[in-house]
């Protein structure tokens, strides 16, 4: 009895090897797909990997020019501050020196002008005392009589009417006449 069965068995087996056997092929054809798949993937993967690290290339080395400009500019920016710097203070200088021949024109001007309103004379009386240096002024010095009728030595007066354009006596302002 066993033995009568067995080729109905044995088709069976063949039957089923037969299917094991394609879905295998059909099993290795998808993974041989997936891996021509995979390959066209890894090979797009690389072409862009290449083409990326070339534009990092470029961007780098825009970078380092970009850096060497920056370098460059901000060195000139020193060299010109520096250069205003200087030019301030020369500017400065010149300013204050400026000021300071103005004053001393001015000083020198008005010096003049208190001069030419002093009349000159020779002492001729002794008794008189010069209230600048109060000492006696003596026959024959050399005195100014200023608009207010105050009398001194003029050396005194000279010194004294760089400083003030007032009589030392009454304070009356030499420059103008006596109303
Ligand atoms: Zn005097
Ligand atoms: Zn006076």
């Amino acid at each position: 009895m066993k033995d009568l069965r067995r080729p109905i068995h044995d088709h069976h087996r063949s039957v089923d090897h037969l299917r094991s056997t394609r879905i295998i092929e059909e099993g290795l054809r998808r993974i041989e797909e997936g891996l021509g798949r995979i390959e066209e993937d890894h090979r797009e993967i690389e072409h862009r990997l290449r083409r990326d690290s070339e534009e990092l290339r470029r961007i780098k080395e825009g970078l380092r020019e970009i850096e060497h400009r920056l370098r460059r500019d901000s060195e000139e920016l020193e060299g010109l501050r520096r250069a205003q710097e200087e030019y301030y203070s020369r500017l400065m200088r010149a300013s204050v020196e400026l000021e300071f021949i103005i004053h001393r024109n001015e000083e020198l001007l008005e010096g003049e002008d208190i001069k030419s309103h002093m009349k000159k004379i020779i002492v001729l009386d002794d008794g008189e005392v010069c209230s600048v240096c109060l000492q006696d002024m003596n026959v024959g010095d050399h005195a100014v009589i200023l608009k207010c009728s105050h009398i001194f030595h003029e050396k005194c007066t000279l010194e004294w009417a760089n400083r003030k354009p007032n009589c030392p006596l009454c304070r009356h302002d030499v420059r103008k006449d006596r109303q």
